[in-house]
């Protein structure tokens, strides 16, 4: 479906939400538009479309390259590095 090398390399199982909301927006008192899970460490974040974009910031101190969208009934996967929809 895709080129991108990051995906086959994902833990499996895929790792558990570590927490229901971006705790990054909660410790500030911000609002998360949408929810991103990343697919590496379970870690969730505020999708690019919020203030603070911390799934995004996620990636950028981490390195983790791929998420999911962690909406209710969205089940697509973003590559950051690839740029694509994985
Ligand atoms: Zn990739
Ligand atoms: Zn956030
Ligand atoms: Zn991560």
């Amino acid at each position: 479906m895709s080129e991108c090398p990051h995906v086959p390399a994902l833990p499996r199982p895929e790792p558990e939400p570590q927490t229901v909301t971006c705790p990054e927006c909660l410790a500030v008192g911000s609002h998360p538009v949408q929810l991103r899970k990343c697919l590496v460490c379970g870690h969730v974040g505020c999708c690019d479309s919020s203030p603070h974009q911390h799934s995004t910031r996620h990636f950028e101190g981490t390195g983790h390259a791929v998420m999911r969208s962690f909406e209710e009934g969205e089940e697509w996967r973003w590559c950051y590095v690839d740029q694509l929809i994985v």
